[in-house]
C-alpha cells in the first residue's frame, strides 16, 4: 500500500519492507523468507516496476525476517545490497546467525528448516553517519549489533527497524528473547529521540504517521 506518495509498504511479508520511489527504487528490508515474489508481483501490479528498478536494499538488521530474500532479490535485480558492518558477517554467511535461548530456541531451529536462507555477501557496508540513497544511517545496536536507523530528510521519516515498535498505537522496545542487549537499545532508543522526524516506520507494527519524534521521546523518557 501507498503510505504517501513515494513510500509504499508491502503488505504481508511479516518484518516489514518498505520502497521508497526516486530515480530507481530503494527497499528497505526484504521480508520472511519465500516472500520473493509477493515483492516482485508488488513491483510489477503497483508500482508498474521490473526488478532490475531496485537500486539499493537496505537491511536494517540480520534477522531472517528482515533479510529472509535479500539473496533472491539481488539475485533477479542486480540491486546493491547493503547492511551495517556489525551485521554483514551474519547475511554472508561467515559467522552463524544466533537464536534465542531455550524453547524459542527450539522454535527457531525448527523455523530455519522451513525457511531456507541464502547467504548473500553485501555490497556496501554501513556505519553510524554514513549517507545511503539520500539518508543517514544511524547505528542503533542493541537488538542486534548491527541495528540502524535511516532518516530520510526528502520525506521526513525514520526508519527505524525493530529498535522501536509501534503495536496497537503504543511504542515498544523488541522483545527481550529476541535481542542482544536490552541496555544498548535503550540507548539507541534514546540516541534517536534527540532527533527530530515526522513519520516513523517500523519492522513490526504500523506506521506513526505525524510528530513521531514526540512520541518517541515520551517513550523514551518511560524507559528511565
Ligand atoms: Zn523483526
Ligand atoms: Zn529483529
Amino acid at each position: 500500500m501507498e503510505l504517501i506518495p513515494g513510500v509504499h509498504q508491502v503488505d504481508g511479508v511479516v518484518g516489514n519492507c518498505y520502497i521508497i520511489i526516486g530515480d530507481g527504487l530503494i527497499l528497505i528490508d526484504t521480508g520472511l523468507p519465500n516472500k520473493t515474489q509477493k515483492i516482485l508481483d508488488y513491483l510489477k501490479n503497483t508500482l508498474d516496476c521490473i526488478p532490475s528498478d531496485i537500486e539499493t536494499i537496505i537491511l536494517t538488521h540480520y534477522h531472517l525476517d528482515h533479510s529472509g530474500n535479500a539473496y533472491e532479490l539481488w539475485d533477479s535485480s542486480g540491486a546493491k545490497i547493503a547492511i551495517h558492518a556489525d551485521d554483514a558477517g551474519y547475511i554472508s554467511g561467515e559467522v552463524p546467525m544466533p537464536g534465542p535461548g531455550g524453547i524459542w530456541g527450539l522454535i527457531y531451529s525448527i523455523f530455519k528448516i522451513f525457511f531456507k536462507f541464502k547467504p548473500v555477501q553485501p555490497d556496501i557496508l554501513l556505519h553510524d553517519n554514513d549517507k545511503i540513497a539520500g539518508m543517514t544511517c544511524i547505528h542503533t545496536p542493541g537488538h542486534t549489533p548491527g541495528s540502524i536507523c535511516l532518516y530520510d530528510p526528502k520525506f521526513d521519516i525514520l526508519f527505524v527497524g525493530d529498535t522501536i515498535r509501534n503495536i496497537d498505537g503504543h511504542l515498544e522496545a523488541p522483545p527481550a528473547k529476541f535481542s542482544r542487549n536490552m541496555d544498548q537499545v535503550k540507548q539507541s532508543i534514546q540516541k534517536i529521540a534527540k532527533l527530530d522526524f515526522n513519520i516513523m516506520l517500523s519492522g513490526h507494527g504500523t506506521p506513526v504517521m505525524r510528530d513521531a519524534s514526540i512520541k518517541v521521546r515520551e517513550f523514551s523518557e518511560s524507559l528511565k
